[in-house]
Formats: structure tokens, sequence, C-alpha cells
């Protein structure tokens, strides 16, 4: 079997021009959604996320405002950075790029977003909403990856889905997105005894950890739906997932490629939060 691909520029492509209409209607009614973007210090991957978050605001027809200070910025004045953007009526969603400067710590700056400008949704209020199933911003990537079951179908109720990796931004929310459509749902992790005998019971399968060739084809049950959220390089520089593709793709149903899939989806849900909390605002 050769596994269809999920093409993550394709949808996202299909996405952000639903997203630009919704702008569009919007900025008619006298609102242009605004994004704030905090980059505090100079890693140079970070940079590259950043950019291409503003870019995508630009693509869609949202305002966007990207700070970005130095590393000796003081905890006490990055949080008075969000307390005034918290309060700026031309400003939606606000995001702080992580990680940050190891003197700061990033929860309690997360905190000091206000909820309703939470579009990476990591602050405490918004797990706790998806948690319960109330109205929240959902975290982008694992969003994303939902949006990506659902551009191919996949009805999610009753089906095994295993996920690899337990962050708070990727694998626990994602858990909970999948537990919310009926699926029965496995967290696999760094002490998980046999990983392998996991992901073969597996109906879908997230790899989410940051380990190039984890989930090799010998871990898939035919015709399983690999989502493949890892970001890593391989020997010549080039970016590559969790998921041996080349394997793994002869085993699969369905499955994402990296570069291509999950990436570009996660910057095209930031859009859809920062369009739904300027919507919110009305
Ligand atoms: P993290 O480091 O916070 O978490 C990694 C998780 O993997 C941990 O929960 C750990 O328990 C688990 N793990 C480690 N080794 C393991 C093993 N051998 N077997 C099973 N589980 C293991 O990382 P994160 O922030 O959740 O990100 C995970 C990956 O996803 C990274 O490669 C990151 O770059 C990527 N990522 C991609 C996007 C995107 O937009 N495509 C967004 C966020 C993160």
């Amino acid at each position: 079997m050769t596994a269809q691909l999920i093409d993550g520029n394709a949808l996202s492509r299909e996405t952000r021009a639903d997203i630009a209409r919704r702008v569009q209607t919007l900025k008619e009614r006298g609102l242009t959604p605004g994004l704030a973007v905090i980059l505090v210090g100079d890693d140079p991957a970070s940079a590259v996320y950043v950019r291409n978050k503003v870019k995508a605001c630009g693509e869609t027809g949202m305002h966007s405002v990207l700070e970005t200070w130095p590393a000796s910025m003081t905890e006490a004045e990055l949080l008075a950075r969000i307390q005034a953007l918290n309060s700026d009526p031309s400003i939606h969603g606000i995001l702080v790029q992580l990680p940050l400067p190891g003197h700061m710590n990033a929860q309690k700056v997360i905190e000091a977003i206000s909820p309703d400008k939470d579009v990476d949704g990591f602050h405490v209020a918004s797990a706790g909403a998806l948690m319960t199933g109330l109205p929240g911003f959902w975290p982008c990537t694992p969003h994303g990856c939902m949006k990506m079951l659902e551009s191919i179908g996949y009805e999610l109720r009753g089906k095994h889905a295993v996920v690899i990796g337990r962050s708070n931004i990727v694998g626990k929310p994602m858990a909970m997105m999948l537990l919310h459509k009926s699926a029965t749902v496995t967290i696999c992790h760094s002490a998980t005894a046999d990983l392998k005998a996991m992901t073969l019971q597996a109906d879908v399968i997230v790899a989410a950890v940051g380990k190039r060739g984890l989930v090799t084809a010998d871990m898939v049950k035919p015709g399983a739906v690999v989502l493949d959220v890892g970001m890593n390089r391989d020997e010549h520089g080039k970016l590559c997932g969790d998921v041996d593709f080349a394997g793994v793709r002869e085993v699969a149903g369905w499955i994402t490629p990296v570069p291509g899939g999950v990436g570009p989806m996660t910057i095209t849900m930031l859009m859809a939060n920062t369009l739904d909390a300027a919507e919110q605002s009305l």
C-alpha cells in the first residue's frame, strides 16, 4: 500500500483563503483583526517562525505588530508590554514566541496574556476550557492536526488514537481534542515501556516528540493515519519529522509529509484564532 498524502500546504491555502474572506467582511464593518508577536532574544529558529506568522497576517489581510526585544529584557518589562497590548483595542491576539531567555518564567509570562487574546491557547484558562469542553482558544498545532483529519473525512468515533509526546503545547491538547471526537486515546511518552506495542494498535498515530526516525514502518498498522508533528534536521540539515516517511508511507493509509504537513497548518490555525478573537471582540 502507498499512503495518500495529507497536503498541509494545499489545505492551508484553502483555509487561509477562507480566513481572508472573513477578514475582508470584518474590515467592511470597520474592524481589522490584529496580532501582536513578541520575540525576545535572537534565537534564529524563533526569528524564522515569527517572520512566517507576521507574513501570514499580511496575506490574510490582518494587521500585525512584531516587537523584537533583546535577551537582556527583564521579565517585568515584558509583563508591562503584555499589559499594554492587553488593553490595546487594535490588537486581538498576543503571541509570545517560546522559548524565552532562561531568566524569565515562561508560564508567568503566558498567564499575563488576557485569555481573550490568548491565540496560542497556552494560558491555563484556555487549557482548562479545552479540558472541560468549554469555548476557548485551542493550541494551533494539535488544532491543525484535527483539521487535517477533518479534511480527509476521517471518523474518529470508536477509533484508537495513539499520541506520542505529552507536552502542554502539542501532546496533551492533541489527546484532549481526539477524546472530544470520541476516539479512544493512548498517550505515549519517554517512559512508555513498549512504544511499538502501542502504535501497532493505533488507527491514528500522532508523533510529537522531536526525534528523527522514531516511528518506523514495523510500528504502524496497515492503513493507519500517521500525522507527523516532529521538526528535526537530518544529516544534510534538511527538515524532517519523527516518522520514517519513506518506509511508513508503504504501510499507512494516510500520512503527512515534513515539510509541507502540520507546520503550515499551525500558522493557519493561529490566523483562525486571531480572526475568532477579533470577531468575539465585537
Ligand atoms: P517537548 O520536547 O516538549 O515534548 C516531547 C515529548 O516527547 C515529551 O513529552 C517526551 O515525553 C516525549 N518523548 C521523548 N522521547 C520519547 C521516546 N523515545 N518515545 C516516546 N516519547 C518520547 O516537544 P514539543 O514541544 O511537544 O514538540 C515535539 C516536536 O514537535 C518537536 O520536534 C517540535 O519541534 C515539533 N513541533 C512542531 C510544530 C509544528 O508546527 N510542526 C509545532 C510545535 C512543535
